[in-house]
């Protein structure tokens, strides 16, 4: 089980395209249950997903994921806006993230630039009815929109390991400490400023709607008992008229009775009397009766004479308007007469014409006409009464939509002109009068909404100071942690080499401390290492110097006699040239070889020869001592010297004293000598520049060298070289 959901979670991370579809299904699953709050009012927090998926997925992705996650919204709040909007907001987001903007930034830069405005517009432009509350539809979505960001990055920051795990097409974000702290503040303020508003704001509409609705109770309570006492007190009244005309004859009496009773139902626009035939007999106001032609007096047709005649009972007209009389309406109420004791025969009848439009003083007082509107329609739903603002025609059909919600039951929708598309909303009570009317009161839904809008105003303005509050004390909190910080960098990065680190000077985090203290011990460490690895390089360098000198000698002298070696000679002898040849010099290339050498080895010994060898070259070296003479071992029991030469003469004199220096010394050793020995030499002198090769010189002098040997040995041989001979050979 954990393996397949590591192997879910692992091929999620992979595919850009499915941790879209997977973010978006997740916000979509989420957006089909909106939170309902007052008001029809529904949160969304599904989009949620679609922000954590910009802080992974690039653009269209994340426009992709959005649109999955909004198709739910565009069932519930029937309009495809929601696409438009966070469609946008989801790319733009996105786009700002890859460039390294925290979302929550983007996302209120999103909303003040983009958003609200475009959503203002789409409202404008497409739905009529929402205008009244634009503002705060506005606001409603920027709120929200702040609310599913905030939560957004609050899982981010709280889930962070598991998120880092996700393979990001987004650059990581590489912010300060500030920063980071910036973002925690706003992202937990913005959080719960919005939740504690919304919490509170929702009680408050709850506790509104309460009230308005007790508000709407209590007007139909009291319109309810106004009418029923209003009709009772006229029902009774013609009854008791009724009553007393039945018990009188005289015409004049009886006009006289029906003017007092008038005076005292001033309800009753006119009240008249009218014999079996009927026709009027007396009327009030009195001067009814002059208006009315002969011809106008019957009212044998009318339904309250044939009723209160037939049945001989109380009668209740439907409502219709007054004919000639203003255009208020009335109902007729009729009871028959009954004269000289006759009980089931009537006289006639007595009817009152009483007039609905009084409904609307009692409507008026006491009551805010702005805050509730009162509408009373008969039985057959006609309008007798309509609080004036409401401009309904009297005894027009009473027709409205039920736009009844989740929870506010009690919605309609009222069109109060013809050519409106969308009826105006109302907040809607209906009670019954005892005779079948109905009592309506109805509150303005833009009431609730203005009182909610400005809620939102408030919470909008709080989110911005918050905000703005967050970032004031996330600078000053950030200084606060970041100072010891600084101050231990700066300490650390003082090329201090003994353990003198000043103590941090500020309150400091454990962590800080803790740190400082192991990079102090780290660098004293480091300082330490550095100065004996510099001493052993130093101590290494000089090893090697040394070796390296020795081994330069080494191949550069002969091991036996300590001169010079042949390697060493010839090398050298190219320097001397060219350096005597620059000084237009003269050069001269001596070969000194022993005589009969084989002879001493071979009757004293090897080891005796090495002898002779090595006193001969320290000889050599002793008598040729001058800084610019070289002095070298050739090879076997031959020695080569170059030296400046100046003078042919003197060196052949110099060369004789020499030879009679070897040819004097006695040579022996603990057992054997003392023995002589003599040398012949052969030299080469000439201009330095005649050849710069060894070879050259070498010929000439191993020709006088040979000459030498020829001619009996102990000598010296001597060639000059003219410079023009081999000089302008050698080019
Ligand atoms: P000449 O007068 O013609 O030069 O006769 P010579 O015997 O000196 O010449 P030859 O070339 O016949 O002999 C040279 C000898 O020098 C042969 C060899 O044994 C000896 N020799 C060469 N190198 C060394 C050395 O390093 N130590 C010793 N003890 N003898 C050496
Ligand atoms: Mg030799
Ligand atoms: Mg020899």
């Amino acid at each position: 089980m954990a393996k397949t959901s590591h192997k879910v979670s692992s091929f999620l991370h992979s595919n850009q395209y499915l941790l879209a579809l997977f973010f978006g299904v997740i916000g979509a699953i989420v957006n089909l249950y909106p939170i309902e709050l007052a008001f029809s009012i529904a949160l969304v927090v599904g989009n949620t997903a679609y922000i954590l998926a910009a802080s992974f997925l690039r653009p269209g992705l994340t426009l992709l994921c959005a649109l999955i996650s909004v198709i739910p919204l565009y069932f519930y709040w029937g309009h495809p806006f929601g696409f438009i909007t966070f469609g946008l907001e989801a790319w733009f987001i996105s786009m700002l993230r890859a460039r390294g903007w925290y979302v929550l930034t983007a996302d209120l830069v999103y909303w003040l630039l983009i958003g609200m405005p475009l959503t203002a517009l789409l409202i404008l432009s497409n739905m009529e009815f929402a205008q009244s509350f634009m503002l705060f539809s506005v606001l409603k979505q920027a709120i929200n929109a702040m609310l599913y960001t905030s939560l957004a990055c609050i899982l981010l920051f709280t889930f962070n390991d598991y998120f880092q795990s996700i393979k990001s097409s987004q650059p990581p974000l590489v912010k300060s400490l500030p920063k980071w702290l910036l973002y925690s503040f706003w992202s937990i303020s913005a959080f719960f400023v919005i939740c504690v508003s919304l919490v509170l704001s929702t009680n408050f509409s709850e506790f509104q709607k309460a009230q308005l609705e007790k508000e709407l109770e209590i007007n139909n309570n009291y319109i309810t008992h106004i009418g029923n006492s209003y009709l009772n007190e006229h029902q009774q009244a013609i009854e008791n008229i009724a009553y007393q005309l039945s018990n009188m004859t005289d015409l004049a009496e009886r006009q006289k009775a029906l003017s007092k009773f008038h005076n005292l139902y001033p309800g009753f626009l006119t009240m008249l009397i009218a014999t079996e035939q009927g026709e009027i007999e007396l009327a009030s106001p009195n001067s009814i009766m002059k208006k009315l032609a002969v011809d106008q007096r019957s009212v044998i047709d009318r339904p309250y004479f044939i009723h209160a005649m037939k049945e001989q009972e109380l009668f209740v007209s439907a409502v219709f308007l007054g004919r000639g009389f203003g255009a208020d309406p009335i109902i007729a109420i009729s009871a028959p007469l009954y004269q000289d004791g006759r009980v089931t025969d009537p006289s006639g009848i007595v009817e009152g014409s009483l007039n609905l439009g009084n409904f609307g003083l009692y409507d008026k007082i006491g009551h805010d006409e702005k805050l509730i509107k009162t509408i009373v329609t008969d039985q057959n739903d006609r309008i007798i009464y309509s609080s004036d603002s409401l401009q309904l025609e009297t005894l027009s059909k009473f027709s409205y939509e039920d736009r009844a919600y989740k929870n506010s039951s009690n919605l309609i929708s009222l069109k109060l002109e013809e050519n409106e598309d969308e009826g105006e909303m109302f907040i809607h009570k209906q009670t019954q009068l005892m005779n079948n009317w109905k009592i309506h009161s109805l509150i303005e839904h833009k009431f609730s909404l203005k009182n909610i809008e400005d809620l939102y105003l408030v919470m909008f303005l709080t989110l911005f100071v918050t905000l703005l509050t967050a970032s004031f004390f996330a600078k000053r909190f950030a200084i606060h942690l970041s100072r010891p910080l600084r101050f231990v960098m700066d300490e650390l990065s003082q090329a201090k080499n003994t353990g003198d680190f000043r103590d941090v000077p500020y309150e400091t985090p454990t962590e800080i401390q803790k740190l400082y203290q192991e990079l102090k011990l780290n660098r004293l460490a480091l300082l330490k290492n550095q100065k004996e690895l510099e001493n052993q390089v130093l101590e290494r360098t000089n090893a090697l110097n040394q070796a390296n000198h020795k081994l330069t000698e080494q191949a550069n002298t002969d091991t036996l006699t300590r001169l010079y070696n042949r390697r060493y000679f010839e090398k050298n002898f190219k320097v001397m040239q060219s350096i005597f040849s620059r000084n237009n010099s003269s050069l001269m290339y001596a070969i000194i070889d022993l005589d009969f050498f084989k002879n001493i080895n071979d009757t004293h010994g090897h080891l005796f020869g090495d002898y002779c060898l090595v006193t001969v070259a320290n000889m050599l070296k002793k008598f040729f001592n001058r800084d610019s003479d070289l002095v070298a071992r050739f090879g076997g029991e031959e020695f080569v010297v170059v030296s400046q030469c100046d003078d042919v003469e003197m060196l052949r004199s110099r060369m004789d004293k020499f030879l009679q220096q070897i040819a004097g010394y006695e040579f022996k050793d603990d057992d054997i000598g003392p023995i002589t020995l003599t040398i012949s030499v052969g030299i080469a002198v000439g201009k330095a520049n005649y050849s710069n090769l060894g070879e050259d010189w070498f010929a000439v002098a191993d020709e006088c060298l040979y000459d030498a040997k020829d001619n009996g040995r102990n000598q010296t041989k001597i060639t000059v070289i003219e410079s023009s001979a081999k000089a302008s050979a050698n080019g």
